[in-house]
């Protein structure tokens, strides 16, 4: 039972003040204006912030799963539920913070979505290994320009719908050999 409790206040979507129990979202909008902006500074002090679609990776404590913890309050919050939260103003406590791009520790808010908990699974699942998207020839080419002329890998990934490891492994040939680069005869 202990550890459950432990593991509850790890997802921060409830916290206790006093023996009332808290919605995350009361526990952030219901600080003293002061206090809540110091917890906003805490939590970008943490995010390395990158290109708008790139990741933007928690530098902070992580959970064994890599998902980024801040402490708030003395609660663990989770830092992707709060940076859903400060961008979208709202969080209900049944809902969960989904990564479109699969990074469990990236807080970048344009790759979260609120989901409930079978969408939650279901993205679980379809972040698995063997389940990406699979490239084509022209998506080859074109991944491997674009990265030559410094996307990068991440930004590379989240537009094909693939792990950042997949892109590696074109970008850097280890699959995909038989693929020839488009000749630019332009200029
Ligand atoms: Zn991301």
């Amino acid at each position: 039972m202990k550890q459950n409790r432990a593991a509850k206040r790890y997802e921060g979507s409830e916290a206790t003040e006093n023996g009332r129990v808290l919605t995350f979202e009361a526990l952030i909008w219901g600080m003293r204006p002061h206090n809540r902006q110091t917890v906003i500074e805490r939590f970008w002090a943490r995010v390395a912030i990158g290109e708008q679609d790139e990741c933007w990776f928690w530098r902070g404590a992580t959970t064994a799963a890599r998902y980024g913890i801040l402490s708030v309050n003395r609660e663990m919050i989770r830092a992707h539920r709060l940076a859903y939260l400060l961008e979208n103003g709202a969080l209900p406590h049944d809902r969960y913070v989904l990564h479109k791009c699969n990074e469990p520790s990236c807080v970048n808010p344009r790759h979260l979505v609120a989901g409930t908990a079978a969408q939650n699974s279901a993205d679980m699942i379809a972040s698995g290994r063997g389940s990406n998207r699979k490239l084509c020839d022209d998506d080859v080419r074109t991944i491997r320009a674009d990265h030559a002329a410094g996307v990068s890998l991440r930004a590379l990934a989240l537009r094909y719908s693939v792990a950042p490891g997949t892109i590696w492994h074109v970008t850097s040939r280890k699959t995909w050999r038989k693929v020839l680069d488009r000749v630019n005869k332009a200029a």
